[in-house]
């Protein structure tokens, strides 16, 4: 397994819930605790990601691109190194925020091929859900910006069919 792949919630999650406090690796809670309806609604434990662990191309806005990341993932899928399982580990709740709160793109999936990436967007910070909020309107993401503290955002992309899932970007939360 190459160093970038990135891992499943359900094998560990690391994410930095703050630049200096590392999340404990935890057990996910039940996806039942969640109701998508909600918006504003906390995914937790449905970030399918670990940033440390991705070489990423970083920017002077502080944004994070891991789309190189995400091409050594598909890279090795094609060559039979990650078998689909490995890389279409979506957690049911992260394909169902997809579905029903995600940003659609014009990406096609590099996977199935069968449909276009929809972006998942989370936010990480104080006071917020320890494993983040996802976060479905612009409107929320200007009131979250308004707040005290350092907050990164998280975008994620899903394929709604075969839930091929990779983190695409972060950068930190502003006002601008
Ligand atoms: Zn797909």
């Amino acid at each position: 397994m190459p160093d970038s792949y990135i891992e499943s919630i359900y094998r560990a999650c690391q994410l930095p819930y703050t630049r200096t406090a590392p999340l404990p690796t935890h057990t996910p809670r039940r996806p039942s605790q969640c109701s998508p309806a909600v918006v504003g609604c906390d995914y937790a434990d449905l970030v399918p990601f670990r940033p440390e662990a991705v070489s990423a191309t970083g920017s002077s806005t502080g944004e994070i691109d891991y789309r190189l990341a995400r091409l050594t993932v598909v890279n090795s899928f094609r060559a039979g190194r990650l078998a689909r399982h490995d890389v279409c580990d979506a957690h049911p709740e992260l394909v169902r925020a997809a579905r029903e709160v995600g940003d659609a793109t014009t990406d096609d999936c590099p996977i199935c091929d069968e449909a276009q990436l929809v972006h998942v967007t989370y936010v990480f910070g104080p006071r917020l859900p320890a494993h983040g909020r996802c976060v479905t309107s612009p409107a929320e993401m200007a009131r979250l910006a308004q707040r005290k503290g350092t907050f990164t955002v998280y975008v994620v992309e899903v394929c709604p069919e075969c839930s091929f899932n990779h983190l695409r970007r972060s950068h930190p939360l502003t006002t601008a």
